[in-house]
């Protein structure tokens, strides 16, 4: 694990994210908010099944989510206070400039709920394709041009080495 002196203190960890103790973890969720797979499965499978009802009932009041913005829900068992699920683009047929959204958005809504910690996943970098280095990128990016106010931590959390040791190259 290292940290990095920041604007927030930017944490890179390997490892399961329903594991981090964090006020929001991010999802890696689709415009369905149907988490029947990767990052998304996990969380649910850990979190409990309120998390996919309270999703569902999101998806039916607003609609879906589209690329790039997020949707909150609770974060059911974990120890987390809520879940902020980032729809990430589909690599090679949605722009990064969609990944970068996805990231910035996440950070603003836990500015807006005023969390002091966040815990992201590599968005957008499993089912959705993107290659690590990109992801890195554009989170690094992100980061570097963010000033909060509230958020004192923020994780990425990588869950295989190959992908740790892209982030921590990039980081
Ligand atoms: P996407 O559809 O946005 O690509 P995925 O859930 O398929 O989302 O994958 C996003 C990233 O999350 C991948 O790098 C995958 O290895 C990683 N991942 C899968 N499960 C976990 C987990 N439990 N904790 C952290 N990262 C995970």
């Amino acid at each position: 694990m290292k940290t990095y002196p920041f604007k927030a203190n930017i944490i890179l960890q390997k490892g399961d994210i329903t594991d981090v103790s964090a006020d929001a973890i991010v999802n890696a969720a689709n415009s369905y908010l149907s988490h029947g797979g990767g990052v998304a499965y996990a969380i649910v499978r850990k979190g409990g099944y309120q998390i996919q009802k309270e999703s569902d009932e999101y998806i039916r009041l607003h609609g879906p989510v589209k690329t790039g913005e997020v949707a909150v829900t609770t974060a059911g068992k974990l120890k987390a206070k809520y879940i902020i699920h980032a729809v990430g683009p589909i690599f090679g047929i949605e722009g990064e400039e969609k990944l970068e959204l996805a990231i910035r958005k996440s950070l603003e809504k836990a500015e807006e709920l005023k969390l002091s910690s966040i815990a992201f996943p590599a968005i957008s970098t499993g089912i959705y394709g993107y290659p690590y280095e990109i992801c890195a990128r554009i989170m690094s990016d992100v980061f570097l041009n963010f000033s909060p106010n509230y958020l004192k931590e923020i994780y990425v959390v990588l869950y295989d080495e190959k992908a740790y040791r892209i982030f921590e190259e990039e980081f």
